[in-house]
């Protein structure tokens, strides 16, 4: 395979100061490799240097890099009809795209809203909420993220970094616990009993459940150390719900779209909430995401009172409409469940050769290798080491978690076993690195 192509080669892969000084400094950068393109779960800078991508962009890329099938649905798309704005013209992709979503969501979830990040479609979720309960509580977990814009940035508690400066935050917002056995030290189910108790508390001591419009959870942390809840949690926080009258909005937006071996994670513990919020996978990279909620409930959101210009954009519709195709033509979910089980198998094999690692954990391609102790002692230097000797030796890898000690694994659902190899021996070769 041709990896430059030609007049290409002197492109640096490595973006120069000026450069980068005309971006804010207020991103973050993993590195300043400058990629010319890529392919499946492989990033190939001008140099021609691979580098195997198990970040999927923060778990976008899940049909991989310009899958073949969603370019193709693009590029035919943009030479039909780039915007269609939704309150003036329909276009065919939105319309097909809403049909096609009802067969992957549970029953009775029947109707969308379209938008174009995870954070706008939380804001979308809770708007709704409030203006159809009439009441303007929401009740959040420690540890959530829910993306960036103000109220978003209200309804996160993953790092105070995302909230320091930017008070006064959006009222109404209440922060329950969320089952962490590693970080109580705790055996999982009790820590699942503590936090329903914790949560039933709350809603006689901070918020009664007469003022309080939703709970907003998500069924695995994402940003705050990919933390699994028992099953029993999930169905409790339900039944809670369904018993107080409250709306349950789980936040699928990094989980969704087969990342967890399942084509959403609520399936694992069989929950089914009033309102889905999903994003990132659903469209391999372009900006689309939604909510689907019950006609019954999206017809008591006044017309005209939410809205946006590019929501439910048509070319971003017509590579979800791709992206639905590919995971379900090439099995994309059952293989996210197979390498998951691989990738776990693995880094349990070195966690229990090398104590620096705490706890392995996850399901299916959305897993953590957590450095530290249970019950309390992070170890972000080492998680920071690993990670950059990963980089140096061509595996890129986030972490996550409230003290960045958290590695997360989150690679393409198109990843091969070969590639979940190579990869764990690079995390092996970097750790022994690292002393
Ligand atoms: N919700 C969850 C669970 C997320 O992981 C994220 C982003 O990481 C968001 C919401 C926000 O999505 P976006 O960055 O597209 O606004």
């Amino acid at each position: 395979m041709a990896l430059v192509m030609p007049g290409q080669s002197a492109m640096p892969s490595v973006v120069t100061p000026p450069e980068l000084e005309s971006l804010a400094p207020v991103w973050s950068h993993l590195t300043t490799l400058v990629v010319d393109r890529a392919v499946g779960a492989t990033l190939i800078d001008a140099t021609g240097r691979e580098y195997l991508d198990f970040t999927s962009g923060i778990g976008v890329t899940n049909t991989g890099h310009c899958h073949p099938r969603v370019v193709a649905a693009v590029r035919e798309q943009a030479g039909r009809l780039l915007h269609g704005q939704l309150n003036i013209v329909l276009h065919q992709p939105v319309l097909q795209l809403a049909r096609a979503l009802t067969a992957v969501v549970p029953a009775g979830l029947d109707t969308f809203f379209f938008a174009n990040s995870g954070a706008e479609a939380v804001e979308a979720a809770v708007k709704l909420a409030r203006r159809a309960t009439g009441r303007p509580g929401i009740i959040v977990f420690q540890g959530s993220f829910h993306g960036r814009t103000h109220l978003a940035m209200s309804l996160t508690t993953s790092k105070a970094v995302y909230r320091a400066g930017y008070q006064p935050l959006v009222p109404g917002v209440v922060v329950a616990p969320y089952p962490y056995p590693f970080r109580y030290g705790w055996e999982a189910e009790e820590t699942a009993r503590f936090c329903l108790r914790e949560l039933r508390h709350l809603l006689v001591t901070q918020t009664s459940p007469e003022e309080t419009a939703a709970v907003l959870i998500e069924p695995i942390l994402g940003e705050g150390g990919y933390v699994v809840p028992p099953d029993s949690f999930l169905r409790g926080v339900e039944q809670l719900c369904r018993e107080l009258g409250l709306l349950l909005i789980l936040d699928e937006v990094q989980t969704g779209f087969g990342r967890t071996g399942r084509f959403f994670a609520l399936e694992h513990a069989g929950v089914r909430p009033d309102v889905l919020v999903m994003a990132k996978g659903m469209a391999s990279g372009l900006p689309l995401s939604a909510i689907a909620a019950p006609a019954s409930l999206m017809a008591r959101w006044p017309v005209g009172s939410h809205g946006g210009t590019y929501g439910g954009n048509a070319v971003a519709c017509a590579a979800a409409l791709a992206t639905l195709g590919v995971l379900r033509d090439e099995g994309l979910v059952d293989n996210a469940a197979a390498m998951g089980r691989r990738l776990l198998d693995r880094l349990s094999q070195l966690a229990r050769k090398d104590a620096r690692i705490g706890e392995v954990r996850g399901r299916g391609l959305m897993v953590a290798t957590e450095f530290g102790r249970a019950g309390g002692a992070p170890d972000p230097a080492t998680a920071r080491a690993v990670q950059k000797g990963c980089v140096d030796r061509g595996l890129l890898l986030l972490t996550c978690g409230p003290h960045d000690n958290v590695i997360r694994w989150i690679p393409p659902l198109v990843v091969t076993g070969a590639q979940i190899e190579r990869a764990v021996e690079i995390f092996a070769e970097a750790l022994a690195a690292v002393r």
